[in-house]
């Protein structure tokens, strides 16, 4: 399609054949979207301007930093996904974050974030956010009390993370959504843990949705980076023309084709995820190496409830502390890593092959979260000395458990 605004969301309405038909066009006689990977774009003289100010939905494609044929189609079915009405996406779930927040807050603006995030997003806003003169208040966004008390007058944005990682820990949309009308700021859910086939953040009220799409989006063997924010037109413009085009962390069009090509499959992978994390949490709770399964899935989760409530799929990710006995949790995560055959010791989440990772308290806190007092105690109740965050993939249940069984005997 020659012009950005070419693509229609055909009038579909559930999420499968969404995930399948949202945003793609593909040219005759092709079947899957086609991969324009050109950056620049032979234009009519009079029909775009040279800058990003210029921008609008009727421009055509120009240059693909502002926009491109393939990423864009992959925009088109995020929005449709999430139920928002447009998207923008980035090169990577940190660039979505960092362009939403330093998009949208402005010196002598007030944040009020999870204390519980991704350990990158937690490092932003406690390092880069104060010195541009964002105050920056980390709270624990389970506790509504604790949320309220913590809004100021010039509070722009609540920031939620759920379930959080790593500790899979919950919060209330709905709830937070009151909060931030009451307040008149905008709230913010980074819900890549969830992804759109769990949770649906734009419908109970949040204005922005954020995924890192490296994760369940893209799915299979984990080869591509993404990011995505999805709301309102109007916002979503905005985050284009500054954060997307002028701090340049756009998506590649080969990443896009990848990411909107694995979208197909989303709902069955979740499905899948789901499956063999109840049957790892199950095993887990029973294991005698185990003092706390955390699985918003399980029953023993103290946030079960609200997981019923607000998540349509568990996803696929366990956090268990191990208890406390002769080897401590870096020893145990060295013998953990020599003896799994399916799992694999490794960062990130979301792919078909399970991970397995150790994350110590004592290192999270110091290089990320930085609690004190209560909230350092708080945490600690949760995650003990430190968590082993399991990715679960598309393995057989029956495999993820032996071969956690071999792992902690
Ligand atoms: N949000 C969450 C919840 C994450 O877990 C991560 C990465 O692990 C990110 C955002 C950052 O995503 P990316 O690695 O794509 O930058």
């Amino acid at each position: 399609p020659a012009c950005r605004c070419a693509m229609t969301r055909p009038d579909l309405d559930d999420f499968a054949t969404l995930s399948i038909h949202a945003g793609e066009e593909a040219s005759a006689p092709s079947l899957a979207p086609d991969i324009c990977v050109s950056t620049s774009f032979a234009v009519d003289p009079d029909a775009v301007g040279f800058s990003a100010t210029d921008l609008t939905d009727s421009a055509p494609y120009f240059y693909t930093r502002w926009a491109n044929p393939t990423v864009h189609q992959l925009e088109r079915k995020l929005a449709a996904l999430d139920g928002g009405e447009d998207a923008v996406c980035f090169g990577s779930g940190m660039a979505a974050i960092a362009g939403l927040l330093l998009g949208t807050l402005s010196a002598g603006d007030h944040l009020v974030i999870s204390n519980v995030a991704y350990a990158g997003t937690a490092e932003l806003v406690h390092d880069t956010l104060p010195r541009l003169g964002i105050a920056v208040s980390p709270v624990d966004t389970s506790d509504l009390e604790a949320v309220a008390a913590a809004i100021r007058p010039n509070t722009r944005l609540i920031y939620a993370e759920t379930p959080a990682n790593p500790i899979l820990r919950l919060s209330d949309i709905a709830a937070l959504t009151g909060l931030a009308r009451d307040a008149g700021c905008k709230l913010a859910v980074d819900s890549t843990l969830a992804t759109p086939v769990a949770t649906r953040p734009l419908a109970l009220g949040a204005d922005y949705v954020i995924h890192s799409l490296t994760k369940y989006a893209c799915g299979h063997g984990g080869d591509a980076l993404g990011g995505v924010v999805v709301g309102a037109a109007e916002a979503m413009a905005a985050l284009r023309q500054g954060p997307l085009i002028h701090f340049g962390g756009v998506l590649s069009p080969f990443h896009a084709w990848i990411i909107l090509r694995s979208l197909h499959t989303l709902e069955l992978r979740m499905a899948g995820h789901q499956r063999g994390a109840l049957a790892v949490a199950d095993f887990l709770a029973g294991h005698k190496r185990v003092s706390r399964v955390l699985y918003p899935g399980h029953s023993s989760h103290p946030q079960h409830a609200l997981a019923r409530r607000q998540m349509a799929n568990f996803s696929g990710m366990v956090s268990f502390v191990a208890k406390d006995g002769a080897e401590d949790g870096a020893a145990l995560a060295r013998t953990i890593a020599e003896r799994i055959r399916v799992f694999a010791y490794a960062v990130s989440m979301g792919k078909s092959k399970s991970l397995i990772y150790h994350i110590p308290t004592d290192d999270l806190q110091r290089t990320s979260f930085r609690m004190t007092g209560a909230d350092l105690a708080h945490y600690r109740d949760w995650a003990g000395d430190g968590v082993f965050r399991l990715s679960i993939g598309l393995e057989s249940p029956e495999a993820l458990v032996a071969d956690l069984d071999r792992a902690l005997s």
